[in-house]
């Protein structure tokens, strides 16, 4: 079966750039839309924060079966945290999420930077799957590794990737093993104006909408399995 995850990290507005929430506001609720539209379930890793202050928009999430997952609290670096900063990050944005489904088994720390020895703090909060990896950063795992009872999964590609023309980026994905990939509601906001990086505002908007649609329109007709990320550990058990 050839399968393909998409997650969304639910975030602040580019951070550490910005800090306000034009993505929660009206990126969410597009991205909403189209796996509606399209009927396909993914995993939306949330903050503790954005929780706190969207708590109709985490709702929404998980009546429509999406699965919450836990992007820590504050959309902290877990590489510059102390092992107790992060325990109690985790603790807190878990304790909240879980008010919206009682089940939050996943997590991806910001910025894909989660320290190894930390992996202890997940397993203490009952968490089963990781995806604070991806195959374009050190040290490149190129697959799913079990650690503990924890099933680590990285991403496959970057969320600005997604936003090249599609001529160029579904051949690529396509040539990849379950891919799991990741992108964020701010990017479905016209960020062009913006004081952001580069990467993180071309083709952001409409531009970044329409492709994300073509994607799922194209894996869909070559016979693709959308999975949550949830599901997608359960064949790498
Ligand atoms: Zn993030």
């Amino acid at each position: 079966m050839k399968k393909i995850t998409i997650t969304i990290d639910v975030e602040q507005d580019c951070p550490p750039f910005l800090n306000t929430m034009h993505g929660i506001e009206k990126g969410l609720p597009r991205l909403m839309e189209l796996f509606m539209n399209t009927e396909i379930k993914t995993t939306f890793f949330t903050t503790g924060e954005v929780a706190t202050l969207y708590p109709r928009l985490i709702e929404e999430i998980v009546e429509n079966e999406h699965e919450l997952g836990c992007h820590g609290y504050a959309h902290e670096r877990f590489d510059r945290l102390n092992k107790q900063q992060a325990r109690n990050a985790i603790f807190k944005a878990k304790k909240l999420l879980e008010n919206f489904d009682s089940t939050v088994t996943s997590f991806r720390a910001p910025n894909l930077k989660f320290p190894h020895e930390y992996i202890e703090i997940l397993q203490e909060n009952d968490f089963k799957i990781d995806s604070s990896i991806a195959k374009y950063k050190p040290p490149f795992p190129l697959k799913t590794r079990i650690v503990g009872d924890i099933v680590r999964i990285p991403a496959s590609v970057t969320s600005s990737f997604l936003r090249l023309p599609l001529s160029v980026i579904l051949p690529i994905l396509e040539h990849m093993h379950d891919p799991v990939l990741f992108v964020h509601p701010w990017e479905y906001v016209d960020m062009s104006q913006t004081a952001i990086r580069p990467d993180c505002k071309f083709n952001t908007g409409e531009k970044a909408l329409e492709n994300l649609a073509g994607l799922i329109t194209y894996f869909k007709e070559k016979g693709y399995t959308f999975l949550t990320i949830s599901e997608m550990a359960e064949y790498n058990r």
